[in-house]
């Protein structure tokens, strides 16, 4: 028995993604087909939607999502059909140096790198045979994925899905870049460069560490006050001289915050960033650039004032006890989540979404599956 499901399918980097019903195997020993309810479109989406980073075609797109269990394969014990599931894109090899390591989110060997099943099979395939590859190994812009059961995490009872499919990305990587990569410790000042699923996250981060002050900046004064609704303190707008934001930072932070988080992904940011520490400061880079961009700072303050630079990839996820925490502060409304979502669409509204990204437009849109 073959399940078939429209799917947005990347068919060459740089065209449109186009709308396609496709075959999708039926779970094997180890995976798990997931009835997708909400997928978040993220900016990664949008930088392998237009060639910045080089990935596989064809390719059913998406890596934030959340559904429902629908079907297990033969000797799968950990999921029930009916569970509601958040997707992480990552699932380590669990033999790599960095997985021995118990740094399992900096593996670079994940067969969620490989957009494949653990075994290099594919999940979907055209009417014609052709085999289409999983983004990230779960594929969530489609109405249906069948999934490694490893990479399906169990929510709490009660979550709503939207949220749950945040969960799968822009809320692990920015609370996790605050609470385990970054260690804020409460009373801290924290500033945020760029406020979408991201950077808003940092900002909820930073909130439940108790950061004293928290300095949300961005070009669109809309997101200033989403920022607000979220736990900042205070809202930046940045213009065209990054001297000037660098100033207006240092004066709402007593000389410059103790954390900068950049959560864009360029590195013209990454640089605003590091040369907006004060002594002692730490910028964390959170937002994935092009492959290749490079960025420069003075070395001798770097040195001299016992800076630091981190690099934080999905927020040091362990994502079976992370996910769940989550939720469970989403639950409590320590992590207003919700908030994040500021537009529903259709999986045939995705180019409509990338084209309202590249104009700086919403804090997170998220398609709905009806
Ligand atoms: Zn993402
Ligand atoms: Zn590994």
């Amino acid at each position: 028995m073959t399940t078939l499901a429209r799917a947005a399918v990347l068919e060459s980097a740089g065209e449109a993604a186009v709308i396609r019903e496709l075959e999708l195997a039926e779970p094997r020993e180890g995976e798990v087909r997931i009835r997708m309810l909400a997928a978040g479109v993220c900016h990664s989406d949008l930088h392998v939607r237009d060639g910045d980073w080089e990935r596989p075609t064809p390719i059913v797109m998406g890596h934030e999502g959340a559904g429902v269990v629908e079907a297990v394969g033969p000797g799968v014990t950990t999921h029930r059909v009916g569970q509601l599931v958040a997707l992480s894109w990552l699932v380590p090899c669990g033999t790599c140096r960095s997985c021995v390591q118990g740094r399992t989110w900096a593996c670079p060997d994940s067969p969620s790198y490989r957009h494949t099943l653990p075994d290099g099979a594919t999940a979907f395939r055209t009417p014609g045979g052709e085999p289409v590859r999983s983004y990230c190994a779960i594929a969530t812009m489609a109405e249906a994925s069948v999934v490694s059961a490893a990479a399906a995490i169990v929510m709490p009872d009660g979550t709503d899905p939207a949220v749950a499919a945040l969960i799968g990305c822009c809320v692990t990587t920015g609370v996790g870049a605050v609470l385990k990569t970054a260690a804020v410790p409460p009373g801290a000042s924290v500033a945020v460069v760029g406020l979408g699923g991201v950077g808003l996250s940092c900002v909820m981060g930073a909130a439940v560490a108790g950061a004293a002050r928290i300095v949300a900046i961005d070009r669109v004064a809309s997101k200033l006050d989403a920022a607000r609704g979220v736990g900042a303190t205070d809202g930046l707008l940045a213009g065209d001289d990054p001297d000037a934001t660098v100033a207006a930072l240092r004066d709402l932070t007593d000389g410059g915050p103790d954390f900068v988080f950049e959560a864009i992904g360029r590195a013209p940011t990454a640089e605003l960033a590091i040369a907006a520490l004060p002594q002692g400061g730490t910028a964390v880079l959170v937002g994935m650039t092009p492959l290749g961009d490079r960025a420069s700072f003075d070395v001798y303050p770097l040195v001299d004032g016992s800076r630091r630079i981190l690099g934080s990839n999905y927020g040091f996820a362990e994502p079976a006890i992370d996910f769940p925490r989550y939720a469970a502060w989403a639950l409590e409304g320590r992590l207003p989540v919700e908030r994040l979502i500021d537009r529903w669409i259709e999986l045939d509204g995705l180019e409509d979404a990338f084209a309202a990204m590249r104009r700086g437009e919403h804090t997170r849109q998220v398609i709905t599956f009806g």
